[in-house]
């Protein structure tokens, strides 16, 4: 019998990485075709619908044929209204021109690292963080160097060790507040400190604020809005954390105009363009009741709360009280320092998907990564099965 032949992969596919939170998600949907009841902390998505007049403008699109291809770089109304809401929220001027729709912010991130990056420069990344920037920075042959947050410094990022990471050879450096996966977020100060660092080394930073309606404490602080250096910063947002858009696939970049172009040729080249039809919902988004978004970010507090407080009791736990985004990143060192495996046996033992921290970067060894999009009552439960799937653990 003839063998079916197989082909070598691209080198690059070794380089890249993968996201824990799909792979925890795989493996916690196979126990449930077991049988067993698993409570869902691990994907980073909000539980609620998407708001009702987001989703009756897109049914109305495709209703009215709005089903066919539109310029890469997306429609003209949209580019429009995300210059002025982005214009509006950050108190800067932005033009259509600098603005590209993609079908979300991390296919954004992708194309905004395709465009810029050469083998050998240097991208300082936080540790921990969302795997995308690091796995694609690997891709195209650049070099990750990680900057450490600090448990004791809620998470944020010291200016100092910033300081330490940048070299001759650092191009860009990657800010995200509030942050994923440790809920962390910049202040006033922490901006203004890493835009010095910023124009002194010549550094093009992307600031990526996704979470930018989820900060809880203080109002939120825009890295692209504040920094004093929008030519030389790039914001990724999007629509699916804010308005519960997840799979509809709507995201944005705002660049400087030539890197705009740059990212909107790998649009053409790739995806071609984001779908007409999400491109109208996220429209209506933008300009329709900001009602929703509002309440899905008090029910957010709300559980915030209930996770923190109730994990602060577990003993040999601590966890910081996470300042925005839906994640909480607790520390389990004291139990057991590998957090993938004790991931892995909450999930076997508790019946509770979560993932760990060190799946985000080695600084986040020992703690674990829970996402609170969830339902108060699933939260309680959650916290009393990681209680018993703890309480006996023998590593
Ligand atoms: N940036 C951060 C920090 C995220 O956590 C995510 C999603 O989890 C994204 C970007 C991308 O989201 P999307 O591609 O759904 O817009």
């Amino acid at each position: 019998m003839q063998t079916a032949p197989t082909f070598a992969l691209a080198d690059t596919m070794r380089r890249l990485g993968t996201e824990s939170a799909f792979v925890m998600l795989a493996k916690a949907r196979a126990l449930e075709a077991e049988g067993r009841n698993i409570i869902h902390l691990e994907i980073g998505e909000p539980d609620f619908d998407t708001p009702s007049h987001v989703k009756e403008a897109g049914i109305e699109s495709i209703r009215a044929n709005r089903t066919h291809y539109t310029p890469a770089a997306g429609i003209a109304e949209l580019r429009d209204a995300i210059a002025a809401h982005v214009s509006r929220t950050r108190g800067l001027n932005i033009t259509r021109d600098q603005v590209v729709i993609g079908p979300g912010g991390k296919p954004v991130i992708a194309m905004t690292l395709l465009a810029l990056l050469n083998p050998g420069d240097e991208v300082v990344i936080p540790d921990p963080a969302y795997p995308a920037y690091r796995s694609i920075t690997t891709y195209v042959g650049a070099v990750p160097v990680s900057v450490p947050l600090q448990e004791r410094l809620g998470f944020r990022l010291d200016p100092a060790d910033l300081e330490r990471a940048v070299t001759t050879k650092t191009k860009i450096l990657v800010v995200n507040s509030p942050h994923n996966p440790t809920g962390g977020i910049m202040t006033p100060q922490d901006i203004a400190a890493i835009a010095e660092i910023a124009r002194k080394h010549n550094i093009l930073v992307i600031s990526d604020e996704i979470y930018n309606r989820h900060s809880y404490d203080a109002e939120f602080a825009s890295y692209y809005g504040m920094s004093g250096l929008p030519e030389q910063s790039i914001l990724i947002d999007g629509f699916s954390k804010a308005w519960a858009m997840t799979g509809w696939r709507l995201g944005f970049g705002v660049f400087p105009k030539y890197i705009a172009d740059a990212v909107t040729a790998l649009m053409l080249n790739t995806v071609s363009c984001t779908a007409t039809f999400v491109q109208d919902a996220g429209l209506a988004a933008l300009s329709g009741d900001d009602r929703p978004v509002q309440a899905m970010r008090e029910e957010f507090l709300r559980r915030r709360t209930l996770l923190v407080e109730g994990l602060r009791k577990i003993p040999g736990v601590t966890c910081e009280m996470p300042g925005g985004a839906f994640y909480v990143f607790p520390n389990f060192s004291k139990i057991e320092p590998d957090d993938v495996k004790l991931a892995n046996h909450i999930l076997e033992a508790g019946n509770v998907a979560v993932l760990g921290g060190s799946t985000f970067g080695p600084n986040g060894r020992g703690f674990i990564r829970m996402s609170y999009a969830n339902s108060e009552a699933n939260l309680r439960e959650a916290l009393s099965r990681i209680g018993r799937a703890v309480a006996n653990y023998k590593s």
